[in-house]
């Protein structure tokens, strides 16, 4: 792997540049399920596209490098590659998860590995005190996303990393809202990052996809293995997809990041806002600790408005801003967490957690800010209960 100083560059330079068959400076697709062996027993560098395959194993190089990690996994989706994850685990264990992780996460701990006796507990990880009095012997992994979703909920890197060493766990961050652009937590004492490949990694909702990175050829080693024989690897088509996406990934951020800005002190500064929740905002939830580990507050912001504002009205009323699942891309969307991407968590843990019925979570776009702005406008005010 070639080191570049520049992330820049990296982007565009990183992981396996171009065919050296051809000189295409783009990674071809390699449409193939396999490879023919020169005679029996002797070593192949291909053998199957499951195992490895060029256009897969650019992206993962490209991944690794991007995460300042070792080796790098795609898979069919963040939920396969979050499967590979876990699959680490045995019967007994125990994995803490932060409040407030994608609900999908939650639903794939509480319904599927608990077929296996994988247990979880969720925990205030923004609490590392109360969290380090919290492990027992049984606890293996802590997993956090930072900002957590949906309510951008910051928790400090190298404090649970601290806990994590001190303890002797695995600790697993899942860095879907932020891409290595703008945070990288194995620089912070992570030992896997996840990825949900799908939002700003592909960026323009049209991939589904999932990447794992690690920093020690052991793990490495482990997580190729499971994900050899468990199977949920990424297509070609999808991984030269992502190496494309990827290219733009910090241009793409710095107009996400720019227009966030905007209308989270827009939405901070309306009337009919009860609270908005952005880690980039100086009076926000750990802005201190995410100035130090993340470049900026990434481009998700949440917000309530108060009860004198119908909210289905809202979501009805906007026209440039789409009401629908998933996260960014170039184009903003806007979603309900209760009854949407959080609907698998039960009611009353909801509550417990902050996940208010009035929740409304924008993934800001690179539109024009302004456009964005007229529209929550409007909306917001084709929504007052008179
Ligand atoms: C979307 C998402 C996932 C799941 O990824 P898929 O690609 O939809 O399977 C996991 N974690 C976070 C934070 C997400 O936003």
């Amino acid at each position: 792997m070639a080191e570049y100083k520049d992330f820049n560059t990296e982007l565009i330079h990183g992981g396996i540049y171009g065919d050296k068959y051809t000189k295409a400076v783009n990674v071809p697709i390699y449409q193939t399920s396999t490879y023919e062996q020169e005679g029996i027993g002797e070593e192949v560098k291909w053998e199957y596209s499951r195992t490895g395959n060029p256009t897969r194993a650019a992206l993962e190089a490209l991944i690794a490098e991007l995460e300042s990690g070792t080796d790098g996994f795609a898979f069919g989706s963040g939920m396969a590659a979050l499967t590979a994850v876990l699959s680490l685990f045995k019967t007994d264990d125990r994995i803490i998860i932060s409040k407030n992780v994608y609900g999908g996460t939650f639903r794939l701990l509480d319904k599927v590995f608990d077929h296996f006796g994988i247990k979880y507990s969720i925990e205030d990880t923004t609490d590392t005190d109360t969290l380090d009095k919290k492990i027992a012997p049984d606890v293996k992994a802590i997993l956090v996303e930072t900002p957590a979703n949906p309510l951008l909920t910051i928790t400090d890197l190298d404090a649970v990393s601290a806990v994590a060493k001190k303890h002797g766990l695995l600790f697993i961050v899942d860095n879907t809202f932020m891409t290595p652009y703008i945070q990288r937590p194995l620089e912070h004492g992570a030992d896997i990052v996840v990825h949900s490949a799908t939002k700003y990694l592909g960026g323009h909702s049209d991939v589904v996809a999932g990447l794992v990175a690690v920093k020690d050829k052991e793990l490495a080693e482990k997580i190729a293995f499971i994900q050899n024989s468990s199977g949920g690897v990424l297509g070609p088509f999808d991984s030269f997809l992502l190496v494309r996406s990827i290219k733009t990934l910090s241009v793409r951020l710095d107009r996400h990041v720019e227009n966030a800005e905007k209308i989270a002190e827009f939405l901070s500064n309306h009337k009919a806002v009860k609270k908005v929740y952005y880690p980039g905002l100086k009076d926000a939830q750990g802005y201190e600790i995410n100035k130090k580990q993340a470049k900026n507050g990434g481009a998700m912001i949440s917000f309530e408005l108060y009860e004198n504002y119908d909210i289905k009205k809202f979501f009805k009323s906007l026209k440039l801003v789409a009401l629908a699942e998933s996260l960014g891309g170039v184009e903003s969307l806007v979603c309900h967490p209760a009854s949407m991407t959080h609907a698998s968590i039960p009611y009353e843990i909801r509550q417990k957690v902050g996940i208010t019925d009035g929740l409304i979570r924008l993934s800001v776009g690179i539109e024009s800010a302004d456009d964005i702005l007229n529209d929550l406008k409007n909306a917001i005010s084709e929504s007052e209960v008179k």
